[in-house]
Protein backbone atom coordinates (compact mmCIF):
# COMPACT_ATOMS: atom_id res chain seq x y z
CA UNK A 1 0.00 0.00 0.00
CA UNK A 2 0.99 3.54 -0.46
CA UNK A 3 2.99 5.72 1.80
CA UNK A 4 0.94 8.44 3.77
CA UNK A 5 2.66 11.64 4.40
CA UNK A 6 1.54 12.91 7.63
CA UNK A 7 2.37 16.79 8.08
CA UNK A 8 -0.57 17.55 10.05
CA UNK A 9 -2.89 15.85 12.56
CA UNK A 10 -6.04 16.48 14.82
CA UNK A 11 -5.97 14.75 18.32
CA UNK A 12 -9.84 14.11 19.48
CA UNK A 13 -10.82 14.13 23.29
CA UNK A 14 -13.32 13.54 25.21
CA UNK A 15 -12.61 15.16 28.34
CA UNK A 16 -10.52 18.34 29.81
CA UNK A 17 -9.00 16.20 32.13
CA UNK A 18 -7.25 14.03 29.95
CA UNK A 19 -6.64 16.55 27.06
CA UNK A 20 -4.64 19.17 29.71
CA UNK A 21 -1.18 17.61 30.26
CA UNK A 22 -1.24 17.45 26.38
CA UNK A 23 -1.89 20.70 25.92
CA UNK A 24 0.38 21.92 28.28
CA UNK A 25 3.37 19.91 27.39
CA UNK A 26 2.98 20.95 23.41
CA UNK A 27 2.34 24.67 24.35
CA UNK A 28 -0.67 24.71 22.65
CA UNK A 29 -2.43 28.03 21.99
CA UNK A 30 -6.48 28.24 21.33
CA UNK A 31 -6.74 29.70 17.95
CA UNK A 32 -8.82 32.47 16.44
CA UNK A 33 -11.50 30.56 15.31
CA UNK A 34 -12.83 28.84 17.86
CA UNK A 35 -16.04 27.48 17.10
CA UNK A 36 -17.30 29.54 19.83
CA UNK A 37 -21.26 28.66 18.34
CA UNK A 38 -20.31 24.67 19.70
CA UNK A 39 -18.82 23.71 23.56
CA UNK A 40 -16.00 22.51 20.91
CA UNK A 41 -12.75 23.87 22.79
CA UNK A 42 -9.24 23.48 20.03
CA UNK A 43 -5.82 24.14 20.80
CA UNK A 44 -3.28 24.15 18.17
CA UNK A 45 0.42 24.46 17.27
CA UNK A 46 3.34 23.10 15.71
CA UNK A 47 5.36 19.99 17.11
CA UNK A 48 9.12 19.21 15.35
CA UNK A 49 7.66 20.45 12.38
CA UNK A 50 4.18 18.69 11.97
CA UNK A 51 1.48 20.91 13.13
CA UNK A 52 -1.09 19.79 15.57
CA UNK A 53 -4.33 20.43 17.10
CA UNK A 54 -6.27 18.81 20.25
CA UNK A 55 -9.95 19.50 19.50
CA UNK A 56 -11.44 18.58 22.86
CA UNK A 57 -14.99 18.07 23.29
CA UNK A 58 -15.24 20.59 25.96
CA UNK A 59 -18.23 21.27 28.17
CA UNK A 60 -22.14 19.92 27.78
CA UNK A 61 -23.73 23.57 28.05
CA UNK A 62 -26.96 22.35 29.44
CA UNK A 63 -25.47 19.65 31.94
CA UNK A 64 -22.05 21.56 32.65
CA UNK A 65 -20.02 18.73 32.62
CA UNK A 66 -17.42 17.03 30.07
CA UNK A 67 -18.70 15.64 26.44
CA UNK A 68 -18.34 12.56 27.20
CA UNK A 69 -19.79 9.80 23.80
CA UNK A 70 -20.43 9.69 20.53
CA UNK A 71 -22.68 12.43 19.78
CA UNK A 72 -20.33 15.01 20.96
CA UNK A 73 -17.45 13.37 19.57
CA UNK A 74 -18.63 13.14 16.05
CA UNK A 75 -19.73 16.48 15.13
CA UNK A 76 -16.18 17.88 16.45
CA UNK A 77 -14.06 15.34 14.54
CA UNK A 78 -16.70 16.41 11.50
CA UNK A 79 -15.51 20.58 11.99
CA UNK A 80 -12.35 19.76 12.47
CA UNK A 81 -12.22 18.13 9.45
CA UNK A 82 -13.61 20.14 7.82
CA UNK A 83 -11.96 23.18 8.67
CA UNK A 84 -8.16 21.93 9.07
CA UNK A 85 -8.19 18.81 6.50
CA UNK A 86 -5.65 17.23 8.84
CA UNK A 87 -3.82 14.15 7.03
CA UNK A 88 -4.87 12.04 9.96
CA UNK A 89 -7.51 12.07 13.03
CA UNK A 90 -6.32 10.57 16.17
CA UNK A 91 -9.09 9.44 19.08
CA UNK A 92 -6.96 9.55 22.12
CA UNK A 93 -8.48 8.95 25.93
CA UNK A 94 -8.51 6.82 28.31
CA UNK A 95 -10.08 3.60 28.29
CA UNK A 96 -11.40 0.17 29.77
CA UNK A 97 -9.47 -2.64 29.70
CA UNK A 98 -9.36 -6.33 29.89
CA UNK A 99 -7.27 -8.83 31.55
CA UNK A 100 -8.28 -11.67 30.03
CA UNK A 101 -6.30 -9.42 27.18
CA UNK A 102 -3.37 -9.07 28.46
CA UNK A 103 -4.52 -5.70 29.71
CA UNK A 104 -3.14 -3.71 32.83
CA UNK A 105 -3.79 -0.45 34.13
CA UNK A 106 -1.13 2.24 32.71
CA UNK A 107 -1.05 0.14 29.55
CA UNK A 108 -0.33 2.25 26.17
CA UNK A 109 -2.59 0.98 23.28
CA UNK A 110 -2.71 1.93 19.22
CA UNK A 111 -5.99 0.37 17.71
CA UNK A 112 -5.53 -2.40 15.45
CA UNK A 113 -8.50 -3.80 13.07
CA UNK A 114 -11.60 -2.08 12.90
CA UNK A 115 -13.41 0.47 15.10
CA UNK A 116 -16.35 -0.99 16.50
CA UNK A 117 -19.74 -0.43 18.39
CA UNK A 118 -20.72 -2.76 20.94
CA UNK A 119 -24.25 -1.15 21.86
CA UNK A 120 -25.55 -0.80 18.72
CA UNK A 121 -27.74 -4.09 18.44
CA UNK A 122 -30.28 -3.79 15.42
CA UNK A 123 -31.21 -7.46 14.66
CA UNK A 124 -32.84 -6.70 11.28
CA UNK A 125 -31.47 -8.55 8.18
CA UNK A 126 -29.08 -5.96 6.81
CA UNK A 127 -28.78 -3.30 9.90
CA UNK A 128 -26.96 -5.60 12.38
CA UNK A 129 -23.25 -5.04 10.29
CA UNK A 130 -24.52 -1.22 10.32
CA UNK A 131 -24.88 -0.99 14.18
CA UNK A 132 -21.70 -2.57 14.77
CA UNK A 133 -19.35 -0.74 12.45
CA UNK A 134 -16.74 -2.07 11.65
CA UNK A 135 -14.96 1.57 10.57
CA UNK A 136 -11.21 1.53 9.55
CA UNK A 137 -8.17 1.73 11.48
CA UNK A 138 -5.04 2.86 9.55
CA UNK A 139 -2.31 0.49 9.71
CA UNK A 140 -0.14 1.79 12.46
CA UNK A 141 1.85 -1.38 13.74
CA UNK A 142 5.64 -0.16 12.67
CA UNK A 143 4.43 3.06 15.45
CA UNK A 144 3.28 0.68 18.21
CA UNK A 145 6.55 -0.92 17.59
CA UNK A 146 8.54 2.01 18.20
CA UNK A 147 6.27 3.23 20.91
CA UNK A 148 6.50 0.31 22.58
CA UNK A 149 2.58 -0.11 22.82
CA UNK A 150 0.26 -2.76 22.72
CA UNK A 151 -1.97 -3.37 19.79
CA UNK A 152 -5.96 -4.11 20.11
CA UNK A 153 -9.33 -3.74 18.92
CA UNK A 154 -11.36 -0.48 20.49
CA UNK A 155 -14.77 -1.44 20.84
CA UNK A 156 -16.97 2.12 21.44
CA UNK A 157 -20.29 2.36 23.48
CA UNK A 158 -22.58 5.23 24.95
CA UNK A 159 -22.49 4.13 28.33
CA UNK A 160 -19.47 3.36 31.26
CA UNK A 161 -20.46 0.25 32.64
CA UNK A 162 -20.48 -3.49 31.07
CA UNK A 163 -23.80 -5.24 31.00
CA UNK A 164 -23.39 -8.61 29.45
CA UNK A 165 -25.23 -8.05 26.51
CA UNK A 166 -22.16 -5.29 25.70
CA UNK A 167 -19.74 -7.77 27.10
CA UNK A 168 -20.45 -10.48 24.95
CA UNK A 169 -20.29 -8.23 21.98
CA UNK A 170 -17.33 -7.08 22.75
CA UNK A 171 -16.08 -11.00 22.88
CA UNK A 172 -17.34 -11.16 19.39
CA UNK A 173 -15.62 -8.44 18.17
CA UNK A 174 -11.91 -9.32 20.10
CA UNK A 175 -12.35 -5.93 21.96
CA UNK A 176 -9.62 -5.59 23.97
CA UNK A 177 -10.19 -1.71 24.83
CA UNK A 178 -13.58 -0.15 25.59
CA UNK A 179 -14.22 3.08 25.02
CA UNK A 180 -16.99 5.75 24.56
CA UNK A 181 -15.89 8.05 21.50
CA UNK A 182 -13.14 5.76 18.99
CA UNK A 183 -15.83 4.45 16.67
CA UNK A 184 -17.81 7.64 16.20
CA UNK A 185 -14.73 9.61 15.45
CA UNK A 186 -13.36 6.65 12.92
CA UNK A 187 -17.24 6.79 11.58
CA UNK A 188 -16.72 10.95 10.41
CA UNK A 189 -13.07 9.75 9.06
CA UNK A 190 -14.09 6.64 7.20
CA UNK A 191 -16.91 9.55 5.97
CA UNK A 192 -14.59 12.13 5.09
CA UNK A 193 -11.38 9.28 3.70
CA UNK A 194 -9.24 10.76 6.37
CA UNK A 195 -6.66 8.47 7.89
CA UNK A 196 -8.02 7.18 11.36
CA UNK A 197 -6.56 5.41 14.60
CA UNK A 198 -6.89 5.25 18.16
CA UNK A 199 -4.22 6.04 21.11
CA UNK A 200 -5.62 4.78 24.36
CA UNK A 201 -4.43 4.50 27.65
CA UNK A 202 -6.08 2.01 30.27
CA UNK A 203 -7.43 3.68 33.16
CA UNK A 204 -9.66 0.48 34.27
CA UNK A 205 -9.92 -3.31 33.92
CA UNK A 206 -13.85 -4.27 32.51
CA UNK A 207 -13.18 -8.00 33.64
CA UNK A 208 -11.56 -6.90 36.80
CA UNK A 209 -12.45 -7.10 40.62
CA UNK A 210 -12.78 -2.86 41.05
CA UNK A 211 -15.82 -0.75 40.63
CA UNK A 212 -15.02 1.22 37.37
CA UNK A 213 -15.80 4.82 38.43
CA UNK A 214 -13.37 4.46 41.63
CA UNK A 215 -10.72 3.02 39.68
CA UNK A 216 -11.23 5.51 36.83
CA UNK A 217 -11.32 8.11 39.17
CA UNK A 218 -7.90 6.84 40.64
CA UNK A 219 -6.10 6.39 37.74
CA UNK A 220 -7.32 9.40 35.42
CA UNK A 221 -4.28 11.32 36.56
CA UNK A 222 -1.65 8.41 35.66
CA UNK A 223 -3.25 7.32 32.94
CA UNK A 224 -3.24 10.82 30.88
CA UNK A 225 0.05 11.35 32.09
CA UNK A 226 1.27 8.36 30.34
CA UNK A 227 -1.25 9.58 27.24
CA UNK A 228 0.48 13.08 26.64
CA UNK A 229 4.00 11.16 26.91
CA UNK A 230 2.83 8.72 24.29
CA UNK A 231 1.49 11.48 21.51
CA UNK A 232 4.33 13.93 21.98
CA UNK A 233 6.48 11.11 20.99
CA UNK A 234 3.99 9.87 18.19
CA UNK A 235 3.65 13.23 16.24
CA UNK A 236 7.24 13.15 15.36
CA UNK A 237 7.39 9.32 14.53
CA UNK A 238 4.07 10.16 12.47
CA UNK A 239 5.88 12.75 10.48
CA UNK A 240 9.25 10.65 9.94
CA UNK A 241 7.37 7.48 9.15
CA UNK A 242 4.10 8.14 7.92
CA UNK A 243 1.30 5.67 8.09
CA UNK A 244 1.25 2.60 5.50
N1 LIG B 1 -17.09 9.61 36.12
C1 LIG B 1 -16.23 10.04 35.07
C2 LIG B 1 -16.80 9.61 33.75
C3 LIG B 1 -15.77 9.18 32.81
S1 LIG B 1 -16.47 8.42 31.40
C4 LIG B 1 -16.02 11.53 35.16
O1 LIG B 1 -16.81 12.31 34.66
O2 LIG B 1 -15.04 11.94 35.75
C5 LIG B 1 -15.11 7.66 30.73
C6 LIG B 1 -14.33 8.39 29.67
O3 LIG B 1 -13.11 7.70 29.60
C7 LIG B 1 -14.93 8.29 28.28
O4 LIG B 1 -14.59 9.40 27.49
C8 LIG B 1 -14.36 6.97 27.73
O5 LIG B 1 -13.94 7.06 26.39
C9 LIG B 1 -13.17 6.65 28.63
N2 LIG B 1 -13.27 5.39 29.42
C10 LIG B 1 -12.41 5.07 30.40
N3 LIG B 1 -12.73 3.87 30.94
C11 LIG B 1 -13.82 3.41 30.27
C12 LIG B 1 -14.64 2.23 30.38
N4 LIG B 1 -14.39 1.28 31.27
N5 LIG B 1 -15.69 2.11 29.55
C13 LIG B 1 -15.96 3.07 28.65
N6 LIG B 1 -15.24 4.20 28.51
C14 LIG B 1 -14.17 4.38 29.30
Amino acid sequence: MAKVDISSVAVVMAMRAEAAPLIASLGLVEPDDQPAQLPFRWYEGRHRGVSVIVAVNGVDPRYDVDGIGTNPAVLNSWLVIERRRPDVVVSAGTAGGFTSKGGEVGDLYLSSGDLVFHDHRIPIAGFSDYGVGHYPCADVDHLARRLDAKTGVVSTGNSLDAPDVDLDLMAVNDASLKDMEAAAVAWVCWLSGTPFFAVKVIADLVDGPADTVEEFKLNLTMATGRLSAALVELVPLLAEHGLD
